[in-house]
């Protein structure tokens, strides 16, 4: 189930923070091998996987590959859920 498997790939938490890594700013693969702290290697296996499943999109410029969100559905939905888990008081707000 494609669902399925796009939230499977997100509850890897290399992948998570790779995705995340990308939310605001683009950036080189090296790039983020470094902010993540995973080697080049694995972080092109996860980079692979991520775009294939349309979380990430890739643009080459000159010899490097910059990664950034594939689009706003999949930055809203990490931003949604950062904000249930982290901003949200659902103790004084009930029903929306
Ligand atoms: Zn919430």
């Amino acid at each position: 189930m494609e669902l399925a498997e796009t939230f499977g790939l997100l509850a890897d938490p290399t992948r998570l923070s790779i995705v995340i890594a990308c939310m605001e700013v683009e950036r080189s693969a090296g790039d983020i091998a470094e902010h993540v702290g995973v080697s080049p290697s694995l972080t092109s296996h996860h980079l692979r996987l991520l775009r294939s499943a349309r979380i990430l999109r890739s643009e080459r410029r000159g010899k490097q590959m910059f990664y950034t969100m594939a689009d706003a559905c999949v930055h809203s939905v990490l931003n949604i859920m950062i904000d249930h888990l982290f901003f949200h008081d659902h103790d004084t707000v009930d029903d929306p």
